[in-house]
């Protein structure tokens, strides 16, 4: 098996084996091939995890913080020398196109690390002047974290987690989704070699269970979850029960309006590539394009002659655009969509159908003429499927655009800047793009309103997520009491 790791966990710095866990394939999406053999994390190798995490923690958060960023940063410049090795492991586990992971995956992770290693030495407190006496706070970790990924950015959203977690002094045990279950182990070497302690970022293998068994935990202080909306309502309801600090990345349905004064060309580039990059598997997808009527026909004509260029095939093939999804049961539930599509009356501009005979491939499909009413206008279908609605004005279009229960992101384009700012101001959503789409520099707070989640990623905001305020009061004087 081309990708086989040491072990399926790694705890404590050291990998784990336990062959009495029920077993995990990865699968090459591309080819069906198995890759990798794991077992799934048994109850005893989750206690072994978050006792692992426990231990180390308070050391940990003993550091100075200048020494635990200078390991995160180290990591960095571990994952960026082996970032082609990374690369190909990801393509292997996802599908993901090499070209794509290249620059997407490993390298986001990094950024990751790196942001996050530069920030651990700046957290402060406040000091609070109350007359006579004063009050001042402290910035504390939280404790053991857990991170639960999903499968369509693996080490990115492993990275998303850890890097901050760490950073600000606590442990994590982390675990990815069955489906991509390797790259989370690679990154938990690579932070080894950089010298961080055994003990402080542990992944553990497993489907739901496991996941819940960490949510549930009382040695767990917090729940980061990157995952779908009906995934993210339970953890959410166990992490409550238990009164723990949460993030939840969830799904999206996202609008994406382009105005009549629009640079087309840049329009369509962007509404591609927020729905065809990583084949389209991308929470914050704007996979709602809301086009207005009087440049509808040129806009789909432009896509129509670029989505024919697209290039699928071998992902391993760097110049192979669009890979396969990540499953067989993905493409299924895809392919489902578009027959559903179809059957409501959507009007098929390309795509359509699976490509090639093996594989989980999917031709990049537009529908227009799609109504708001329609299953695929308001259900998030995770896979190279865009679908044009058409708008008027634009209050009709901010109405429509608002009327889900979604709000990971939205985009605009349009050349009138007031416009703009005016609309993303009445958009409900928790990322906007104004003339791009999808770019998500670490630097940048990302999250959802409404159903698409809890909390932020990324950016200063993270700090507010993985830290919690102790409020100190300072009696500078005597006692003034009654009795
Ligand atoms: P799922 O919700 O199916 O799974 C997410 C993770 O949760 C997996 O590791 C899964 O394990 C685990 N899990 C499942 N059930 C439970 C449970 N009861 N308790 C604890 N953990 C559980 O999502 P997918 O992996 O299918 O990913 C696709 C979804 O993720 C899409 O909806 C997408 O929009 C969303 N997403 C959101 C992002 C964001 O930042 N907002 C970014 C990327 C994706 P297992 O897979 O092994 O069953």
């Amino acid at each position: 098996m081309r990708a086989q790791p040491k072990g399926s966990h790694f705890i404590n710095g050291a990998w784990v084996e336990d062959e009495s866990g029920a077993i995990i394939e990865s699968i090459h999406p591309a080819n069906g091939e198995v890759i990798a053999r794991l077992h799934e994390a048994t109850p005893e190798i989750i206690n072994k995890a978050l006792e692992a995490a426990q231990r180390a923690q308070a050391d940990w958060a003993a550091r100075a913080p200048v020494e635990r960023g200078r390991i995160l940063r180290r990591a960095a410049d571990l994952l960026r020398a082996r970032n082609h090795d990374l690369s190909v492991l990801e393509t292997l586990d996802t599908g993901k196109p090499l070209q794509e992971t290249l620059v997407a995956d490993a390298a986001s992770g990094a950024d990751a690390l790196e942001y996050f290693g530069g920030f651990a030495a700046t957290v402060t407190g406040q000091t609070i002047p109350l007359g006579r006496d004063m009050a001042y706070t402290l910035r504390e970790p939280l404790g053991v974290c857990a991170g639960i990924g999903a499968w369509n950015y693996p080490i990115q959203i492993a990275c998303w987690k850890a890097a901050p977690a760490l950073a600000f002094g606590n442990a994590m045990v982390f675990k990815p989704s069955e489906i991509t279950p390797l790259s989370a182990l690679a990154l938990a070497e690579i932070l080894c070699e950089a010298g961080l302690p055994a003990g402080l970022f542990n992944v553990v293998q497993g489907r739901g269970a496991v996941g819940a068994a960490l949510a549930t935990d009382a040695r767990v202080a917090k729940v980061s979850l990157t995952g779908s909306v009906p995934t993210g309502r339970k953890v959410y309801a166990a992490a409550a029960t238990g009164i723990k600090a949460v993030t939840m990345e969830l799904g999206g349905k996202s609008p994406l309006i382009v105005f009549e004064d629009a640079d087309l060309d840049n329009a369509v580039g962007a509404a591609m590539l927020g729905n065809f990059y990583s084949s389209g598997q991308i929470c914050s997808n704007g996979t709602r394009v809301f086009v207005q009527r009087s440049v509808k026909a040129e806009f789909l004509e432009k896509l129509k002659a670029r989505a024919a260029r697209i290039v699928l095939g071998d992902p391993l093939d760097e110049s192979t655009q669009m890979g396969p999804l990540v499953s067989e049961e993905q493409m299924t539930r895809v392919l489902g969509y578009i027959a559903q599509g179809q059957g409501e009356g959507a009007r098929l501009v390309c795509g359509g159908t699976r490509a090639g005979e093996s594989g989980c491939f999917v031709q990049p499909t537009v529908f227009a003429d799609v109504h708001d009413d329609m299953v695929i206008a308001r259900e998030e279908i995770f896979g190279p499927v865009m679908t044009v609605l058409d708008f008027e004005d634009e209050e009709e279009v901010i109405t429509r655009a608002n009327a889900t229960d979604y709000g990971l992101a939205a985009g605009v384009f349009t050349r009138d800047l007031a416009r703009a700012h005016r609309v993303v101001g009445q958009l409900q959503a928790g990322t906007c793009w104004i003339n791009s789409y999808n770019l998500t520099p670490v630097e940048m707070p990302f999250g959802g309103v409404k159903a698409s989640g809890v909390g932020r990623e990324n950016g200063h905001a993270a700090l507010e997520h993985y830290t919690r305020v102790k409020t100190v009061y300072l009696g500078l004087g005597d006692v003034e009491s009654p009795y």
